[in-house]
């Protein structure tokens, strides 16, 4: 399983593989994937451009349709999507659970939108002239996507894409290919015509480059790391390609010295430590208000012990994410106050203990680095001005979040605060398929996610000019 070309499981071409590891059992071997690569990825675009001509014709609310039905089986197979994502990606199968009905959602929502591919018709400034505007495909796009969310990412770039009357490549993480493999398998279940949805599995440098530089993509959708979303933007404008990127976060919590502590206490413990802070929208950094700084600690380490590794913590995806979060750890100790955790839990799977760092100062490098990993750095501040200043110390702009009981501040928070995602009194975590999802500064780059956005992307607006004066003449002068 792994490489799926023109409604075909195919052997790769090259015959290497990619052990798929469980990340909380390293001896548990879940598949091996085939390492595909330029080859694979030259033939899945063939097989998606000799699809594209009959499905950009095929009626939207009939591409629409068959999303219903892809809901349909998703709902009855929820429980094998949750174990295969929790048996490699690592997460506590409850949280696997919510993941695969995020993704039902957002298919809900765009199922739905088949029935709204939208123009306008506007007045023309001509005479006897109807002007419109309708919605094209793009042709075939290539989908990247991360191992954070095996399921719901790779589920809200492609069911938009479809929709929209596209076809696609989708080349998922090489760390959680089988979930992958396991929408692509429901999406031909419910009926989806071969050729129309092919997946390569396999590395970045060779799958990943090959949809980049591939003349035939017309449009890439990438959600990743900085670094890579560095060299996908420069390789699709070398290339002329639409892109979009949704990259890292460093998302900060503030709490003001009027909010309910309890509730904030709860946020920012389950925004820190949920998901063993592998999303992207995860806190990593809690701004407190000095006042309340001695009431907030012990409530907030009490809350953090309640994350207990290997029972509703999982580990880090693998070894080397599990190293990069020891070594933040311990560039951490010498920065800051280590008060909680800091270390390996147990012997066997990548688990870390949930860590908190104290007086963690804007220049070190654990306030403005991603470490994508259980592990939260507190900082203080004595003004609301201050505040926002330092959640805005960031290259990073995706999610925040302000607990307060002041309108004003709330108000002044959401204009001022350089985010994509303002939360007020709940968690930096969370998106929902009706609203946009994205960041601003180094996390975003191109149109926004989710809802009508991603129809956006993968479209482009045609505008037709109806002359039915009968003089053949359009001048500005008239
Ligand atoms: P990554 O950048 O290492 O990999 C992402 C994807 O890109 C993978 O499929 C990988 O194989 C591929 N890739 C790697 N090199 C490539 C290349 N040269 N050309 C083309 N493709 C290449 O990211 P990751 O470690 O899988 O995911 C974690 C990152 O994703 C974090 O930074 C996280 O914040 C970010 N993320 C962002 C959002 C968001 O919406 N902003 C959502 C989820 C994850």
């Amino acid at each position: 399983m792994g490489t799926f070309i023109n409604g075909e499981w195919v052997l790769p071409v090259s015959g290497s593989i990619i052990e798929n590891r469980n990340p909380a059992n390293p001896d548990d071997l879940i598949g091996s994937f085939p390492a595909g690569g330029g080859a694979e990825v030259s033939l899945a675009v063939e097989a998606a451009s000799k699809a594209f001509n009959s499905w950009k014709k095929t009626p939207a609310p009939e591409r629409g349709r068959l999303l219903y039905r892809v809901i349909e089986i998703a709902k009855q197979r929820s429980e094998e999507i949750a174990q295969i994502m929790t048996r490699e990606q690592g997460k506590v199968f409850p949280e696997a659970l919510g993941e695969v009905k995020k993704g039902i959602n957002l298919l809900e929502y765009y199922a739905g939108a088949g029935f709204r591919l939208d123009g306008q018709s506007l007045p023309s400034e001509t005479r006897d002239c109807f002007t419109y505007t309708i919605r094209r495909p793009l042709g075939v796009v290539g989908l990247i996507t991360p191992w954070n969310f095996p399921w719901a990412i790779p589920v809200w770039k492609t069911a938009p894409a479809l929709v929209a009357g596209n076809t696609v490549v989708i080349k998922p993480a090489e760390l959680t290919p089988a979930t992958a493999a396991i929408m692509v398998e429901i999406f031909h279940e419910a009926g989806l015509p071969a050729g129309v949805l092919n997946m390569v599995t396999g590395y970045g440098p060779d799958a990943g480059e090959a949809i980049l530089n591939h003349p035939e993509i017309k449009a890439v959708s990438f959600t990743g790391s900085n670094e890579v979303g560095q060299r996908v933007i420069s390789a699709c404008a070398a290339g002329m390609k639409k892109v979009t990127c949704e990259l890292g976060g460093k998302n900060a919590v503030i709490v003001m010295d009027d909010a309910d502590l309890d509730s904030a206490v709860t946020a920012v413990s389950v925004g820190a430590f949920g998901s063993t802070g592998q999303r992207c929208t995860a806190t990593s950094r809690l701004l407190l208000h000095k006042d309340i700084k001695d009431a907030v600690m012990p409530r907030l380490i009490e809350a953090a012990k309640g994350f207990v590794p290997g029972e509703n913590l999982g580990p880090s995806v693998d070894e080397k994410q599990f190293q990069t979060v020891l070594s933040y750890i311990e560039t951490g100790k010498s920065e800051a106050s280590l008060i909680l955790g800091g270390n390996r839990a147990g012997n066997k799977g990548y688990f870390v203990e949930p860590t908190i760092f104290d007086n963690v100062s804007a220049e070190s490098k654990i306030f403005q680095e991603e470490i994508f990993g259980p592990v939260l750095c507190v900082s203080t501040f004595e003004t609301f001005e201050e505040a926002i200043e330092l959640a805005n110390n960031s290259r990073f702009g995706l999610a925040g979040s302000l607990f307060t009981r002041d309108m004003s501040r709330v108000l002044r928070y959401a204009e001022e605060v350089e985010v994509g995602m303002v939360h007020v009194n709940e968690p930096t975590i969370g998106g929902e398929a009706q609203l946009p999802f994205g960041g601003v500064k180094s996390t975003g780059y191109g149109d926004r996610e989710m809802c009508e956005d991603g129809i956006n992307f993968f479209t482009e607006t045609k505008t037709v000019f109806l002359n039915y004066s009968g003089s053949g003449d359009r001048s500005m002068v008239r």
